[in-house]
């Protein structure tokens, strides 16, 4: 008799043989300097979108790190929709995102779109991430699948959730087993909201892998105030920790200004976080599968 959710049971007929939960059923806790990813402790990683000097991240990355946050994102490398949009600062902004992270005592993440960056950035960061329009770039999952890092793979913009699943196996295939999944909205009919947040998926790839799930509530929505109620409800759904965009001056961003807290929302957001933690679930409590 079917007792729970299990690849077979929805139809998935892919190998998940590394990424599937049978792999690590007690699920995969990723340490990394004193912080442990995947555990019973909500990681909240926090930052702007893009690096854009010194000042800026170090006042945002001071900010956070008060507020409660463990690591810092801050793009270099940019994948921008437009050519003519900032694409970021690259090795400058590299730089200046090992400083502040050293600076504040901070773990670093930051996005790679080029595998023959790979070695660059993995030299300046703690964790790399692998962008939403890059989640199919096979070449670049499995040069990231060599390192010695943890990876955050963004869910593909139009992507189902066995192709999100396969391409962390892509990254595991290579022998780097420290990754962590992030769901960031999809494309659907909406145009209310930058992308459509689908936290169903939360307790269903809890279930389906044992690989720690965080959620983007920024790219999620789109909407500086929709963020803080779609991380809340990410984490209450069993989402094991956020990437939020937080920018000093929003107005003056260079990326993604709009959907950026600012630092003072930021540590109001924390503070309720803190107060609302049993509301958080845990998927120790239910089966996980048959
Ligand atoms: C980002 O985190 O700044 C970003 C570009 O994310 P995504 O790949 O989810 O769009
Ligand atoms: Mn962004």
């Amino acid at each position: 008799m079917e007792t729970g959710i299990s690849l077979k049971s929805l139809g998935i007929k892919s190998d998940l043989k590394l990424a599937g939960r049978n792999f690590n059923p007690d699920g995969t806790k990723i340490h990394l300097g004193g912080v442990k990813i995947g555990g019973e402790e909500k990681v909240i990683i926090a930052g702007p979108c893009a690096v854009e000097s010194k000042e800026q991240l170090l006042e945002t990355a001071s900010a956070v790190k008060k507020a409660g946050a463990k690591v810092l994102r801050g793009g270099a490398f940019k994948p921008r929709s437009s050519p003519y949009s900032f694409q970021g600062l690259g090795i400058e902004g590299l730089k200046i995102l090992q400083e502040v992270g050293r600076e504040t005592g901070l773990l670093t993440v930051t996005e790679v779109i080029d595998t023959r960056d790979v070695e660059l950035v993995s030299s300046y960061a703690d964790i790399l991430q692998l962008g939403s329009r890059n989640m199919q770039n096979f070449q670049l999952l499995l040069e990231v699948g060599k390192l010695d890092k943890p990876v955050l793979l963004k869910r593909g913009i139009s992507s189902t959730v066995e192709e999100w699943l396969l391409a962390a196996e892509y990254i595991m295939s290579m022998g780097n087993y420290r990754v962590i999944l992030c769901e960031r909205g999809i494309r659907t009919f909406e145009p209310l909201t930058r992308n459509t947040l689908d936290l169903a998926v939360i307790p269903l790839v809890k279930r389906l892998s044992h690989l720690p799930v965080f959620v983007d509530p920024s790219h999620g929505t789109g909407i500086r105030e929709l963020v803080p109620a779609m991380g809340k409800a990410a984490l209450s759904a069993g989402a094991d920790g956020l990437i939020v965009e937080v920018h000093g001056e929003p107005s003056c961003a260079l990326s993604d200004g709009h959907q950026s807290l600012l630092p003072e929302e930021f540590a109001k957001f924390m503070g309720h976080l803190n107060r609302v933690k049993e509301l958080f679930d845990s998927t120790e409590m239910l089966p996980l599968l048959d």
